[in-house]
């Protein structure tokens, strides 16, 4: 059972006089954030403020207690084995940083690590700077419009293949990708199976374990949690044998002068004062998320989907570059005509809608797709079908203003 309006109750943005009419479709740059987590993160600073895990006194015993309270809850979330696979760091990008810089430096000159081209740029750049300071070579699961066909994933794995990383669901597009298809192409196989659950934490349940991947990245503020702050999750002989990332504080068994043994999994990962009240918050967010119908959220979450689908499918210019087949809560569309989709966002705007323009940092999949931007809405479980009236409406009304405004001898015309 799920009722977004009681849902969207808990979330103080909304409540503020000036905030009472925003349609808040931007969940997929970043969710709002309900009062339990908020207050979570001034709680640490009010009630438990201490650094954690170093001294011994009443107030750090507390703080060490709600990181490690965090740690526990993330591993429930993520169905992991043993807390000790939840690395925390500050979110997505930090986490592929993270392993993309401690992974490849055993890799050897030739070795080959496979994306697909909707990867968002946290799950590129990272492997594309290690492929050029290791001589690797980056391979991308075949399909059209670089949108990843996983039948065809053996065409790309090799004896060469040490990484494949791939996105849980596109940022851009919604679409989840086949994870299981990518599990059985390398099974067996000597080759480390890394998940971007960006996107996919705020909607669907995870089980690292069923989802047999050595690694997945998140961020916290995605699914109603704090910024800045995320984990990596790694299956624990993995993380045993990968070396730091970067080094500091609380990180070493011992450390000399000229060397140091290194802590096991997870410190060896979490050098330095991490962002204790941000941690705190994301604590409680699992909490939150855990009390929730999931699936009667996602139900939900699927009718938005196919209701702005359906709405903005019955616009003449625009064109929809999203199905709502697969899709866990995004639509993403282009001129199909002659307006821009950074005019159509300030509009919008100016009417209380919020979403995005741009290329959702996944420029190569709008190269591949010929367009050089894009309008994102994407959904969370406050969305209402209200709000997507609104804004299919809105969107109906700038396109026809401009077509509208258009001398008489060019309308009709379609830029590409
Ligand atoms: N991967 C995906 C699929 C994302 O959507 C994002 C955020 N847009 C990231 C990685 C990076 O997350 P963050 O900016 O929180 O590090």
């Amino acid at each position: 059972m799920f009722d977004a309006t009681v849902f969207k109750e808990q979330f103080p943005l909304f409540k503020q006089p000036e905030n009472r009419a925003l349609v808040y479709l931007d969940n997929a740059a970043t969710t709002q954030k309900p009062a339990v987590v908020i207050d979570a993160v001034a709680d640490f600073y009010r009630t438990s403020n201490a650094n954690a895990h170093r001294s011994s006194h009443r107030l750090a015993r507390a703080a060490t207690a709600v990181i490690e309270g965090a740690r526990a809850r993330a591993r429930n979330f993520l169905g992991t084995s043993s807390a000790r696979e939840i690395v925390f760091c500050r979110g997505a990008t930090e986490a592929l940083n993270l392993l993309a810089s401690s992974l490849c430096q055993s890799l050897q000159a030739g070795d080959e690590i496979v994306l697909t081209a909707v990867e968002h740029h946290a799950n590129l750049v990272p492997w594309q700077m290690m492929a050029a300071r290791y001589g690797l070579v980056l391979r991308f699961v075949p399909g059209a419009l670089g949108i990843p066909d996983f039948s065809c994933i053996d065409e790309v794995i090799s004896d060469r293949t040490r990484v494949v990383s791939v996105t849980g669901a596109s940022n851009a597009l919604g679409l989840r990708s086949d994870l299981a298809a990518v599990r059985n192409a390398i099974s067996g196989k000597e080759i480390v199976f890394v998940v971007d659950g960006a996107q996919l934490a705020a909607h669907d349940d995870i089980d690292v374990q069923a989802l047999g991947c050595d690694f997945l990245a998140c961020s916290a503020h995605k699914f109603y949690g704090p910024s800045g702050i995320g984990l990596l999750y790694g299956k624990l002989e993995r993380l045993e044998t990968l070396p730091p990332w970067q080094g500091g504080g609380e990180m070493i068994r011992s450390a000399g002068l000229y060397d140091a043994d290194y802590a096991g999994p997870p410190h060896r990962f979490e050098p330095g004062t991490s962002s204790l009240a941000a941690i705190a918050g994301l604590g409680v967010a699992f909490t939150f998320l855990a009390q929730v119908d999931r699936q009667a959220m996602r139900e939900h979450e699927q009718k938005l989907v196919e209701q702005m689908h359906k709405g903005l499918g019955q616009i003449e210019g625009v064109r929809l570059l999203t199905v709502p087949q697969n899709n866990l809560g995004i639509a993403t569309f282009t001129p199909a005509g002659d307006w821009s989709a950074a005019d159509l966002c300030l509009w919008l705007d100016q009417r209380d809608i919020a979403v995005r323009a741009g290329h959702h940092c996944a420029q190569p999949l709008h190269t591949l797709a010929s367009v050089q931007t894009s309008v994102r809405a994407s959904v969370a479980g406050y969305n209402s079908a209200q709000d997507i009236e609104r804004f299919v409406a809105a969107v109906a009304e700038f396109v026809a203003e401009q077509e509208a405004a258009i001398p008489p001898n060019r309308a009709g015309t379609t830029i590409a």
